[in-house]
């Protein structure tokens, strides 16, 4: 749960996930977005990122 700001109150959240390929270093690194959506008037609430290392 989750506040969300059009509803104005807290509300479920689903999340998605989106795989990302960035360099650093002249390394490939994958990183990972999860993004949070309400669950009911699907606005954007917030997202982080999942540094991946394999
Ligand atoms: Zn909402």
């Amino acid at each position: 749960m989750d506040y969300c700001p059009k509803c104005q109150k807290e509300q479920n959240l689903r999340s998605s996930e989106e795989e990302r390929e960035k360099k650093v270093k002249g390394k490939k690194k994958k990183v990972i977005i999860r993004s949070y959506h309400c669950e009911v008037c699907n606005t954007f609430i917030k997202s982080e990122k999942i540094d991946y290392n394999p």
